[in-house]
């Protein structure tokens, strides 16, 4: 049908048809499994000077703007296919506005741009859904808390949720995900979205030295007790514990078969300016690392 549409009308009389009368451009993931990992506040600069040998195993960080300025909006975005970018380069999934993983529903995309997948649903998951695929997460943020009414945008579309119920339990975060994804016929495809909550604020993992509580990035430093060198140190030393943490799912999974885009969903200003924290857009919260491997390690057409 689409090829016979395609010789016989004109491109805007096409578009016309599929999406009003056809129902959209359909629903077309590639087959391949996906793994999303959202390192929550995470800096461009702290993973670039943190050692990250699981990570590297995906690939080389780019340095990309997030969609938004804190957790809620940039899952809400990313869900919909505008993940963190790079705004200056035209290079498909680097860029979204040049070709996105996931075009979903009306979005607009540039002419000419390339786009991996298209799940014309109301969301990335719901479009996955409505693949056949299992649809798997777990998110550390309160926004991902399942007894609150305000995560169901972020939640309620997943076949299988799990909230931890803290920041700081990505161990048993990722039990439940490698327990998931082992439970799966060997031919059910996934999509898998983990967001960890070590490199959020207060910075704390369960190997850290430090005290659980204590957090030296507060709004106007109402107890000047504020520290950019710690809280630099601190989200850096959650990073290495959180690759480390990370690397069994990384085996678990076949990356023959799956698609892994890894990323910050904003990050944290310390001092710049005299803000401290996020939901400020401000150059230091915006910029993000940006990661990713399509299945099998081939490049993007
Ligand atoms: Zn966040």
């Amino acid at each position: 049908m689409k090829r016979l549409l395609k010789r016989v009308l004109p491109a805007r009389v096409r578009t016309y048809l599929q999406r009003r009368v056809l129902g959209g451009e359909g629903i077309h993931a590639d087959g391949h499994n996906f793994l999303l990992i959202t390192l929550d506040s995470c800096r461009y600069d702290t993973y670039v000077e943190t050692a990250t040998p699981s990570f590297d195993r995906i690939g080389a960080p780019r340095k990309a703007l997030a969609p938004a300025n804190f957790t809620f909006p940039s899952h809400m975005a990313i869900f919909s296919g505008f993940t963190p970018g790079d705004p200056l380069v035209a290079e498909s999934l680097v860029n979204p506005v040049a070709g996105k993983f996931w075009k979903v529903g009306q979005t607009h995309t540039r002419k000419g741009s390339r786009n991996l997948m298209v799940l014309d649903c109301k969301n990335v998951i719901d479009g996955y859904n409505k693949a056949g695929y299992a649809t798997i997460g777990s998110g550390a943020m309160t926004w991902f808390d399942s007894r609150e009414a305000s995560s169901a945008p972020l939640t309620a579309d997943f076949q299988q949720f799990y909230y931890p119920g803290n920041y700081y339990s990505l161990a048993k975060q990722i039990a439940y995900l490698e327990r998931s994804i082992r439970l799966l016929a060997d031919d059910q495809r996934f999509f898998a979205f983990l967001n960890v909550g070590e490199t959020h604020l207060p910075y704390w993992h369960a190997e850290a030295d430090w005290p659980r509580g204590e957090n030296l990035c507060l709004p106007f430093d109402p107890q000047g007790t504020n520290d950019a060198a710690k809280c630099r140190a601190r989200q850096s030393s959650s990073l290495a514990y959180v690759d480390g943490t990370i690397a069994s799912l990384l085996e678990a999974i076949s990356l023959e078969e799956t698609h892994v885009l890894i990323c910050g969903d904003h990050g944290d200003c310390w001092g710049e300016d005299g803000l401290w924290g996020h939901g400020i857009t401000h150059e230091m919260v915006m910029t993000v690392p940006l990661v990713y491997r399509l299945a099998g390690g081939v490049e993007p057409s």
